[in-house]
């Protein structure tokens, strides 16, 4: 299970995200009534889940269904089990992923959903009590036609065993379809669990060759060791990228020759946190987003480049692991100082891009090989990489704002031929 982040700083994501729309439709000339549909949900779902503890008392936690667009397709996004969850936060997440599955031209729209609890403090029992008691609660509006969640912060492959457990209870027969980043042996796709991680790898490859910077000769910072930062941690380092520095919420250990990975996972396996490993230094949390490194990696929660230390961000380049991690006016701010973002709807594409994969598996019953997996997803992040650059360069864009444009201009255009009803 991946760790629960730290708080969140920026001030409200939906924020960022709705000037991240206006700016996008913007550029495009979009009229008025299309961008207040764009920036609006078309459902939220909020639910209170009791649950019945371990001890017998009862206890009670609020969960969030928000699906942003159908568009394209059936609603995709993941769920996230975290004490910072808010709709606005689902909101907004719900947004990235619309822009994010029409940006890799997956035909899905966009959802996300949240429930407000720290799952360190539960039992994998009482976890799935919740579970399935939310699933159950927002079981009139997913499905493999209408939304199909997926992991995210604080949920893994059991959590989705669980989720499709419970619809399939509900439905009278076997409904694997219903959410992805399924474990392997219920449907889900080898490559599934790593591929967020391969996908911010692949990007911030090509962008550093674009930079001029090759592998061997570049030094990175990995802020959050999850479910992406850690596998980014990793494939960095196996590209022979010296990783100096990472952390989580408890800490940030640093060795300026760059960190031994493969001991480092094992002091992680056994300890639970990144903290006091023996072949590095401690660091402060924040200190990691400023240090000088060629490449940061935000791989965490929503807000934590803002205003306040863009300035001081060393890196040459910025590659969004997390969602939302940079506020509007730290992208203002590292524009100006020559600081390139790879947005987060590009580069941590890759999870939904192989769950879109286990559902194309699935529908053949073909299973691929991990290396297959591995291939396509990287033919798909290389071809959205260069469409972007290519986009932004001949528009004079950021990549971000080229990229939300692209997205919405399909989601747009998909809106429009549909037609309104009635
Ligand atoms: N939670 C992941 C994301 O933020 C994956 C969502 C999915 O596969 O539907 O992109």
């Amino acid at each position: 299970m991946t760790m629960a982040p730290a708080a969140t700083t920026t001030a409200n994501p939906l924020d960022d995200a709705r000037a991240q729309l206006a700016e996008a439709v913007e550029v495009l000339g979009l009229p008025e009534g299309l961008h207040r549909m764009l920036a609006t949900p078309r459902r939220e779902v909020t639910v209170s889940i009791p649950l019945r503890r371990d001890d017998g008392s009862q206890d009670l936690f609020i969960g969030h269904r928000v699906q942003h667009n159908f568009s394209r397709g059936p609603a995709k996004g993941g769920i996230r089990y975290s004490p910072h969850v808010d709709l606005d936060e689902v909101r907004a997440l719900a947004m990235w992923m619309t822009w994010k599955c029409a940006l890799l031209d997956v035909p899905y729209g966009g959802a996300k959903g949240g429930v407000r609890i720290d799952p360190r403090h539960y039992s994998s029992a009482e976890l799935e009590r919740v579970t399935r008691r939310f699933t159950s609660e927002i079981l009139p509006v997913i499905g493999p036609a209408h939304d199909i969640p997926a992991p995210d912060i604080g949920t893994d492959e059991q959590t989705m065993a669980w989720m499709m457990d419970t619809y399939s209870v509900a439905s009278g027969y076997t409904v694997p379809g219903v959410v992805t980043g399924k474990p392997v042996s219920l449907g889900g796709s080898l490559g599934r669990a790593t591929s967020t991680s391969r996908g911010v790898v692949d990007v911030a490859l090509a962008a550093l060759d674009s930079k001029g910077l090759k592998p061997a000769t570049t030094t990175a910072a990995v802020q959050g060791f999850g479910k992406v930062g850690r596998g980014a941690a990793r494939f960095l380092a196996e590209a022979g990228v010296r990783v100096r520095a990472v952390s989580d919420q408890y800490g940030a250990v640093i060795n300026t020759a760059g960190l031994d990975m493969p001991a480092l996972e094992r002091h992680v396996d056994a300890t639970g946190s990144v903290v006091d490993f023996a072949g590095a230094e401690p660091l402060d949390g924040d200190a990691l987003l400023e240090l000088d490194v060629d490449l940061l990696v935000p791989a965490a929660v929503e807000g934590v480049l803002t205003a306040e230390n863009a300035p001081r961000v060393r890196a040459r380049l910025v590659v969004e692991g997390a969602n939302g991690p940079t506020t509007p006016e730290a992208d203002a701010i590292m524009a100006g100082n020559d600081v390139l973002v790879v947005p987060d709807i590009l580069a941590n594409a890759g999870g939904v891009v192989v769950s879109y994969f286990e559902w194309v598996q699935a529908n053949q019953a073909y299973w691929w090989t991990e290396a297959e997996v591995e291939a396509r997803l990287k033919e798909r992040m290389l071809g959205a990489w260069e469409a972007v650059s290519a986009y932004a360069a001949e528009k004079e864009l950021s990549l971000r704002t080229a990229a939300t444009a692209m997205a919405v201009e399909r989601v747009a255009s998909a809106h429009t031929l549909r037609g309104l009803y009635p």
